[in-house]
C-alpha cells in the first residue's frame, strides 16, 4: 500500500513540475517544453564547438590528447542554467536533463569535429552515489544528444572503481591524485578504434574527465572528444 501512495505520489508530483520551467519555476505556456522561452533565449552559449583551441581544449592541452573538447553553457552567468542543473541532479527532474542533452546534440552538430562519433560514453558515478540517487545525470544527457547525434550510449563501459572524495575543496594537482586511477573500462575489445564522447554535467578543472579519457586512451586506436553542458570557473 506504502509502494502504491508513493508512486502516486510521485507521478502527481511529475505532473506539477512537468507544468514548470526547469529554469525559472514558472508556469510554462502552450507550445513550451521543460524550459520557457525567456529562460531559453538568456541561456548564456559558450561557442566553443566552433573554436579551436577553445578553454576547455585548453583545458587538456599537455596532459591528454583529446581530439576535441567543449562545454556548451557558462555556468556562472546564469541562474537558470544552474537551476536547471540542480533540478536534474537533486530533484528527481530526469527529463530535464535528456532536454539539456538534445540542446547540447544540435550544437554538437553544427561542428564537423562531432560529426563522426561511434559512442557516447557519460562519465560514470560511484555505483554507491547512482544507487542513492536513482540515476546518472551525464548518462541522461548522454542520451538527448544520442537522440540528436544519431549515435549509440555506452552504459557501462566505463565504471568508477573507488568513491572519491569531494572535490570542491581541493587544489587541481589535489583532484587529479584523487581520481587519476578511479576509473576501468569493462570491456576494452568493444571499444577498439572508435571515437568516443565523454560526456559531463559540469568541467571545473577537468581532472575526473581527464582521468575518464586516459583509461579510455588505453584502447588501441580509441580517439576521444569532450562535451559538457556547462563550465564553471574555479
Ligand atoms: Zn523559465
Amino acid at each position: 500500500m506504502k509502494d502504491i501512495m508513493g508512486k502516486t505520489l510521485e507521478a502527481l508530483m511529475h505532473l506539477f513540475f512537468a507544468n514548470l520551467c526547469a529554469g525559472c519555476d514558472q508556469p510554462l505556456s502552450r507550445g513550451e517544453k521543460m524550459v520557457c522561452l525567456r529562460c531559453l533565449f538568456e541561456l548564456p552559449e559558450t561557442g566553443f564547438h566552433l573554436l579551436e583551441a577553445n578553454p576547455v581544449e585548453q583545458l587538456f592541452t599537455g596532459r591528454i590528447p583529446v581530439s576535441a573538447a567543449t562545454a556548451c553553457y557558462f555556468f556562472h552567468k546564469n541562474v537558470s542554467l544552474q537551476h536547471i542543473i540542480h533540478q536534474f541532479k537533486y530533484h528527481n527532474r530526469k527529463e530535464a536533463a535528456v532536454f539539456m542533452g538534445a540542446l547540447m546534440g544540435n550544437m554538437l552538430k553544427q561542428s564537423v569535429q562531432y560529426a563522426y562519433i561511434d559512442g557516447i560514453i557519460p562519465v560514470p558515478l560511484h555505483s554507491k552515489k547512482q544507487m542513492l540517487r536513482g540515476y546518472n545525470q551525464s548518462e541522461l544527457l548522454s542520451e538527448g544528444i544520442a537522440g540528436v547525434l544519431q549515435a549509440p550510449v555506452i552504459k557501462n563501459g566505463l565504471v568508477r572503481m573507488t568513491a572519491t572524495e569531494s572535490q570542491t575543496k581541493k587544489s587541481r594537482l589535489d583532484r587529479w591524485q584523487n581520481v587519476k586511477d578511479a576509473f576501468q573500462i569493462v570491456k576494452p575489445a568493444a571499444l577498439k578504434g572508435k571515437h568516443l564522447l565523454l560526456v559531463d554535467d559540469v568541467i571545473t578543472t577537468g581532472a575526473t574527465i581527464e582521468a575518464c579519457a586516459e583509461a579510455l586512451l588505453h584502447i588501441p586506436g580509441v580517439k576521444v572528444s569532450i562535451a559538457a553542458l556547462a563550465k564553471a570557473d574555479y
